[in-house]
């Protein structure tokens, strides 16, 4: 059976984070319980045409799925089950936020058959919390997280974010070691983005252009200061015995997350939910992000876009050297029908004079530098 991957979109949080530019509201209940009604119609019609597929890993994704009651993911997770061939050793993730979080809830959760929880932290440190505008301090979080292991849950991701406002590098390691010592088996690691349209945009968004231009920031890190938060990471991850499988991603060995595994090497998903996007066969497609809209629609009005060979090829570039593995030249001919040379010699050949790619037995990928730079990376790839 060909294998695909599931992600269903939970929309809903407490309240908006000041960084936040996902597609997330606050909401009454009476919007939840029709949105889960919508998204269970959605399931059941979808998975008509993919019949014939292996579903590997299911991803609700949010929002913050965890503000749902324990039930409700029951319920979406039955449908999903009835509808679909999820494979016995399929992953399942939940994403989760400290203060959403309870006992009762984690019992549903094994009861839904999920085996993996995603738990947003960002921070160790009470002021950068409140600060990014998140619901919960640490305390919070290390009760729902010493919940979520008395639960027997053995296998949790820890989402952490660095170069925020006022953070030095000594808060983001104290936030790294308080982490490490709880031994989660999976950490991501993020640097915070301005968005715009975001109340950060508004506070932060002149001292970004700022370090855009190489110059000092007022109030975020300076790019030097963020490439020493970056190195550190890395570094002391690594010695505590998680590798660094993809640029912001590390994990535990055979504890990488398949579900994001699958999206770099271009597993076709099916995106479920408000605004969820998909990617099946070359062909692109996205739901309506509006939520009233999404609760009337029938799903015919679906417009889809046939990826180009260009496009398909960069993707598979870009995708896969963000992975420290990197991309299979096999893989590659075996996909597009020519070498990779043929498309990206030019570039390939620079960037490793430039020390940025290195290539080991059919293996190309980025090399440290390279993944410092690797926005650079990504422009001189563009067909
Ligand atoms: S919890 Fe996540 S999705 Fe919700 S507002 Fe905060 S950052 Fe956005």
């Amino acid at each position: 059976m060909r294998k695909m991957e599931l992600y269903v979109h939970i929309p809903f949080c407490v309240q908006k984070c000041s960084y936040c530019d996902f597609l997330s509201m606050t909401a009454e209940s009476t919007v939840k319980q029709a949105y889960i009604r919508k998204l269970r119609e959605e399931i059941r019609l979808r998975s008509q045409n993919f019949s014939d597929r292996e579903v590997i890993s299911v991803f609700l994704g949010g929002g913050t799925p965890s503000i749902l009651y324990g039930q409700q993911i029951v319920d979406i997770m039955n449908t999903v089950r009835e509808c679909f061939h999820v494979s016995p050793e399929a992953e399942v993730t939940i994403e989760c936020n400290p203060g959403t979080l309870t006992a009762e809830k984690l019992e549903y959760y094994k009861r839904a058959g999920i085996n993996r929880l995603s738990i947003g932290l960002q921070s160790a440190q009470d002021k950068e919390l409140q600060l990014l505008g998140r619901i919960h301090t640490y305390e919070d979080f290390l009760a729902s997280y010493d919940c979520a292991r008395k639960n027997g849950f053995n296998n949790i991701n820890v989402d952490l974010m660095s170069a925020l406002p006022g953070q030095t590098l000594k808060s983001w390691e104290q936030t790294l070691k308080r982490v490490i010592m709880l031994r989660p088996e999976h950490i991501s690691a993020y640097s915070l983005i301005i968005e715009e349209g975001t109340p950060f945009h508004k506070l932060y968004g002149y001292d970004d252009e700022t370090r855009k231009k190489g110059e000092k920031p007022l109030f975020l890190p300076s790019e030097e200061e963020e490439r020493q938060m970056y190195q550190f990471t890395k570094a002391f991850l690594e010695q505590k015995g998680y590798k660094r499988y993809e640029i912001s991603n590390y994990a535990k060995p055979g504890r990488e997350c398949i579900h994001n595994i699958g999206y770099w090497t271009r597993v076709d998903y099916l995106g479920i939910g408000l605004g969820a996007a998909s990617l099946i066969d070359n062909w692109r497609f996205s739901n309506v992000s509006n939520m009233t809209e999404y609760l009337k629609t029938d799903f015919e009005d679906v417009e889809y876009q046939e990826l180009t060979k260009n496009q398909q090829m960069e993707e598979f570039m870009f995708l896969g050297l963000r992975m420290q593995q990197g991309i299979n030249r096999g893989a590659f001919l075996e996909a597009f029908g020519t070498p990779v040379e043929s498309v990206f010699g030019e570039a390939l050949e620079r960037m490793k004079q430039q020390g940025l790619v290195a290539e080991n037995g059919g293996q190309i990928c980025l090399t440290d530098l390279g993944f410092d730079v690797s926005n650079y990376v990504f422009s001189e790839l563009l067909l």
